[in-house]
Parts: structure tokens; sequence; C-alpha cells
């Protein structure tokens, strides 16, 4: 992942990522961390073009999945829908991005699993009922036909979940998907999150504020400032021995 990502200001265009480089291994949990307006989500949107181009637009680099470059497919062509949704899932950060409010929770997993799993209608509703109760919701049977309105908060983050993580992605990016959850519901959750990737493989991007939760769940850190990646290690790496003013910043304030 390489990456150049500008947003049109007045008649030039602003760099909101520059030189963004950085892996994802296998079955790892990473986190991006960094202040607000540095460029955590246009960095994990910008590879599946999630993010309208124009007045957007990426300036240059390569996003490279399975040996293929993200980058070389047009927004919203087939093979980027084949890869968003299915291969690599996301749970946004704004709680209402992925969820359709005028369609069942049920029926959203399972057209999202039919498109992508080659599955029918009923294997399909077999899926979405199972995901529903993986992660946590009771009673999941007889709610599957209900509307994201009618869950709590918690709730719709878990269906969030269930859904991204319907079509087996090998990727899973969660951008502050817990963070406007009471501490309980987001410890329960990132258990969940944990639980599910290393059961599956898949590998964890998390995108959060919370030191916490870095120090918790992810393997590796890397952490943004002004649009560029400034210091990538190991947890223990960085907590131990932070470099970039941000980062000692950072840790200095967490009590
Ligand atoms: P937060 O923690 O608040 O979510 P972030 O690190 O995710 O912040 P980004 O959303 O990646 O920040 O934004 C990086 C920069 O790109 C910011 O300067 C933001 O204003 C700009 N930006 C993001 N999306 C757009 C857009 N669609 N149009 C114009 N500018 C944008
Ligand atoms: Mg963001």
């Amino acid at each position: 992942h390489e990456l150049e990502t500008e947003f049109r200001k007045d008649d030039s265009f602003l760099k909101a990522v520059n030189k963004v480089s950085y892996t994802l291994e296998e079955g790892e949990i990473v986190a991006f961390v960094g202040e607000s307006g540095s460029g955590k989500s246009v960095t994990q949107y910008s590879g599946l073009q999630l993010i309208e181009m124009p007045p957007g637009r990426i300036a240059g680099g390569q996003v490279l999945f399975e040996g293929e470059d993200l980058l070389k497919h047009k927004q919203n062509s087939k093979e980027i829908r084949s890869v968003r949704g299915g291969k690599i899932g996301v749970v946004f950060q704004e709680p209402m991005t992925s969820l359709n409010p005028v369609m069942t929770v049920g029926r959203q997993i399972e057209e999202s699993v039919m498109l992508h799993l080659n599955m029918n209608r009923k294997q399909a509703r077999q899926r979405a009922i199972e995901l529903l109760t993986q992660v946590g919701i009771p009673d999941a049977e007889s709610r599957v036909d209900d509307y994201p309105h009618q869950f709590s908060g918690g709730m719709r983050q878990r269906i969030m979940i269930a859904m991204a993580m319907s079509c087996n992605p090998k990727i899973l990016i969660a951008d502050e998907a817990t963070t406007a959850l009471d501490v309980t519901t987001q410890a329960q959750i990132l258990e969940l999150l944990r639980d599910m990737v290393k059961k599956t493989g898949t590998s964890l991007v998390l995108v959060t504020h919370n030191l916490g939760i870095v120090a918790r769940y992810a393997d590796r850190i890397y952490v943004m400032y002004a649009g560029e990646i400034v210091e990538s290690g190991t947890c223990r790496d960085i907590f131990n021995n932070p470099r970039h003013p941000y980062t000692i910043g950072l840790l200095r304030a967490v009590p």
C-alpha cells in the first residue's frame, strides 16, 4: 500500500495523505493512530475507492492486494465491487454508512452473501442468522427481520461487524468502530473482533484514538501525522521507545 490522495481546495489540490506506505500481513492486527484529520480514514478508503473521487483524486501510488493494484480499477467498477464488501470488509466510522435504514438487517447480510459467496436465499438467510448469533444478537432468529433503527447503537455496531465478516474477508477495516460505545460494550466488541479474525486468519486494521485498545489488541502500530506515517513498529517498540514528537506527546498524555 503506497498512496497519495488529494482533495480539491479552491483552485488547487490539498494533499490529504502523502507517501503513505504500509504492509498488512495475513492474520495480523494492525492499528492506525493519529490525531483527527491526520489521514487515517483517507488512507483506508482510498484503496477501496470508497471516497468520492471528484473533488478528491488519487495522485499516485499503488494498493496491492493479492498481487493486483486496486488503483488500476475505476471507482465502482466490477473489480472494485467484488473486493469491497467481499474480500475486504469495512466497518465505517459513521455508524449508519454501511447499514441501509429501509432494509431488514437479515436481508442486508443475505444480499451481500448472495453476491459474493454464491449462495441461494435460503442458505444466505441461515448464514445471516448464524452471524448475528455469533456477534451476540440475542434471539437472532426472530430479530433477523428487524430494521437497523430497532437495535441499540452497540447492537448496530455488532450487526455491521456481522455484515463486514459475512463474506469471509481477507481484510477487515474497522474505522473507529467502537468509539461511540461505553467501555464495557467496546471491550466486548473488540474481543469479538479479535476472536473472529484470529479464527479465520483475516487481517484486521484497527483505526483508533485509543491507545489502551492499541496496547491490548494490536500486533503492530502505524502512527500518522499530517497525512504521513511518521512511525511504525510493534506495540512494544513504539510504547517503549517512541521517536516522533507526536507519539511522545501522545504517550505522555496517557495516565
Ligand atoms: P478522524 O480521526 O477525525 O476520523 P482522520 O485521520 O480519519 O481523522 P481523514 O478523514 O483521513 O482524517 O482526513 C484527512 C484529511 O483529508 C483532512 O484534512 C480532511 O479534511 C481531508 N478530507 C477527507 N475527506 C475529504 C473529502 N471528501 N473532501 C475534502 N477533504 C477531505
Ligand atoms: Mg477518520
